[in-house]
């Protein structure tokens, strides 16, 4: 990795997204705090459509911390894992009035002594809601977008973020994960990422390769699950309506109409449209 990749990567991103910021909707520091701990495993804009009737319902550290959990777990119900994560608001909230006198910290070491709280949220509250840039965000998209590049080659997000702190000046740490985010989200999707399109295609070791790998995994998948019902007794596929000659023609079909494999996507660098202003 060369500083000048970097600094492509840099400032394409910066060209094509001048705006970026964080897409949960709050108010203040705690609401953020709580919508980032329900943003786990769900999208932000679910998050968005639960927190105006929840942050309606309970506004201070201590109306979490007295909530009833079967109330509050009710109100997160649709973000998933709600049980978890309403014991983690209660407990966070729990922690910051008996600790810090019912305001969120404003340190990677105080919130990390919140229950459910690790670097990732931290580093969300203290660069979105307070813009202290102690760390790097790595979420799905930039854990997936830092590997592609080429920026990283360690697969744990707590290994990547000192990569990526190690290569991104600090001044731009904040805007550089919202940055990647919103590149994930448009461009560099996990299943399919148009490379074609993308304004990093010249700078991305990954460029041609990023599309194969997911069409690879998602035939593996194919042909393992494809293995396991060939395991399966002739008489529980007949039962299930699995396995007819009919079904398989069909499958010979679609090997077929798959597009040829090792066929290799535009040159790195031909074709490619920046998204915005690049
Ligand atoms: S060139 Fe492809 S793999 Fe590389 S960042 Fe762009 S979309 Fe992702």
């Amino acid at each position: 990795m060369t500083d000048a990749r970097v600094r492509t990567i840099l400032q394409r991103l910066e060209q094509s997204y001048p705006d970026a910021e964080c897409s949960l909707s709050w108010r203040n520091p705690l609401e953020l705090l709580v919508a980032t701990i329900l943003s786990a495993q769900c999208t932000d804009v679910r998050v968005n459509l639960v927190t105006p009737a929840l942050f309606a319902r309970f506004a201070a550290a201590r109306d979490f911390a007295g909530s009833d959990p079967a109330e509050l777990e009710d109100l997160v119900r649709t973000t998933g894992f709600f049980r978890n994560k309403a014991k983690s608001i209660r407990g966070a909230c729990v922690r910051i009035g008996e600790a810090y006198g019912g305001v969120v910290p404003r340190t990677m070491e105080d919130l990390l002594t919140l229950p459910g709280v690790a670097r990732k949220t931290a580093n969300v509250v203290l660069g979105v809601a307070f813009g202290i840039a102690d760390g790097v965000v790595v979420d799905t998209h930039v854990q997936r977008l830092s590997r592609r590049l080429g920026l990283t080659r360690e697969e744990a997000p707590v290994k990547i973020e000192p990569d990526l702190m190690a290569l991104v000046p600090r001044d731009r740490w904040v805007k550089f994960s919202h940055q990647m985010i919103q590149h994930g989200r448009r461009i560099c999707a996990a299943r399919s990422p148009k490379c074609g399109e993308c304004p990093l295609a010249d700078v991305c070791p990954s460029a041609a390769t990023a599309g194969e790998v997911a069409e690879g995994k998602r035939m593996a998948g194919q042909a393992k699950a494809a293995a396991a019902g060939a395991k399966e007794p002739a008489s529980e596929r007949r039962r299930a309506g699995r396995g007819g000659p009919a079904e398989s023609a069909g499958k010979a079909g679609a090997r077929r109409s798959r597009p040829e494999r090792g066929k290799k996507a535009a040159p790195a660098g031909r074709g490619v449209r920046r998204v915005r202003g690049g």
